[in-house]
């Protein structure tokens, strides 16, 4: 049997509880793995003077795949977000976010299924800002008010929007390829041409070059606004939505509220070099130790991870477990219940349990 070596960050906050029910219930797919376990985070600070060492990097290097916990990025303290630092660093241009509906959970409708692809690198999040009233806002306002012939309001603070033809043909490609992998029929490449002619306008370009060269999977295109509406109203009709990194983020976000909250929402973030598998949420501070949260999040991104390393039965297997624990709604946390202080909620550690005991009862011929 293959083992697969894994780097496996529990995170802080509600991150080592939530990972410790992930990798109970990976195991008892019967899939065997080598953990690799580092820490990152305001806790090795002190130790490495950086809150994301090097090692940690070499190890999901090495690797080639990790599953992490959330991390807190304390405020004020002047250190850079791990997460942000952890994509940038391993360059992991896409992320993947599957928007579905599991009977049984708070769905806004039952009928979706489908996946967001966000760029994770560029646009309006690549960080390249001016301060209003700083030295360098002003001159930046003077020469773009010159180049652009249109004046800039001298009180403005600036964000730069980059979108480029490499970044956005990789993440286009990434979405078929994607599409072709998993079955799917469709990338809608949500934008807003209309308006940001330059950016938006070469994302849209550049997608319909690059689907003209995947002719075997549909392609077509949303204005973002559309976009919203229409996944409101008609989610049926989506499969793959591939979106620059701000569209990206919101539509992630709405489709999370929409299968019922954060607590069901998973991830990757894929790069060249490697994948990371993470649970949309951050950290719960206010939750820390107290064995409430929901750690499906985590585990449907655990599900995500097993595809991704071609375990497709245990990718089945633990998905059917997940979701037959949601249809029941014994074995689910508080956030899965109408009233959030219902007593009959479980805790993470016992829908861990629960998950196992499906995988087990599943596994006995
Ligand atoms: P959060 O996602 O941690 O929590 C917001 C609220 O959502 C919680 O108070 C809770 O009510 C609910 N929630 C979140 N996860 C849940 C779960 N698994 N089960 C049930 N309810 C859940 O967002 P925040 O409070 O804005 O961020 C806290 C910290 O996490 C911040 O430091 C932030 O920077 C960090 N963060 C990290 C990541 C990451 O590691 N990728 C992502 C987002 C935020």
């Amino acid at each position: 049997m293959t083992r697969h070596a894994v780097t496996l960050i529990p995170g802080d906050g509600v991150g080592p509880e939530i990972t410790d029910a992930t990798v109970r219930v990976l195991e008892a797919t019967g899939v065997a793995f080598d953990w690799d376990v580092q820490q990152a985070g305001e806790n090795v600070m002190a130790r490495y003077g950086t809150p994301l060492p090097d090692h940690v990097l070499q190890s999901i290097k090495e690797r080639g795949v990790a599953l992490k916990g959330p991390i807190t990025t304390p405020v004020g303290t002047g250190f850079r977000s791990v997460n942000v630092a952890l994509r940038q660093e391993l360059d992991l241009y896409a992320c993947v976010r599957p928007i579905k509906a599991y009977p049984g959970a708070r769905n806004l409708r039952d009928d979706l299924d489908l996946v967001v692809i966000r760029e994770n690198s560029e646009d309006i999040y690549a960080g390249i800002e001016f301060q209003q009233g700083t030295p360098e806002c002003s001159q930046a306002i003077e020469e773009i008010s010159r180049l652009a012939n249109r004046r800039i309001k001298p009180d403005s603070g600036l964000s730069i929007k980059p979108i480029s033809v490499t970044g956005s043909e990789r993440i286009v490609q990434f979405a078929f390829d994607y599409a072709r992998r998993y079955g799917r029929r469709k990338v809608t490449l949500v934008h807003k041409a209309n308006i940001m002619k330059h950016t938006d306008g070469l994302f849209l370009a550049v997608g319909r070059e690059v689907a003209a060269r995947n002719p075997d999977i549909a392609f077509e295109d949303r204005i973002v606004d559309n976009m919203c509406m229409q996944l409101v109203l008609r989610p049926s009709e989506y499969d793959v939505l591939c979106c620059p990194n701000l569209y990206g983020d919101i539509i992630s976000d709405l489709g999370a509220g929409m299968i019922g909250g954060l607590g069901l929402a998973p991830g990757a973030n894929i790069g060249t070099v490697g994948a990371v598998f993470e649970a949309t949420h951050g950290s719960a501070p206010r939750y820390t130790g107290q064995n409430r949260v929901n750690p499906m999040a985590l585990m449907l991104s655990g599900v995500l991870m097993l595809r991704h390393l071609g375990e497709t039965a245990a990718a089945d297997g633990l998905e059917q477990a997940i979701a037959d624990v949601i249809r029941e709604g014994r074995s689910v946390t508080y956030d899965m219940k109408e009233r959030r202080d219902d007593p009959t909620a479980v805790g993470t550690s016992q829908v861990a349990d629960a998950i196992v005991e499906r995988l087990r009862a599943a596994a006995v011929p």
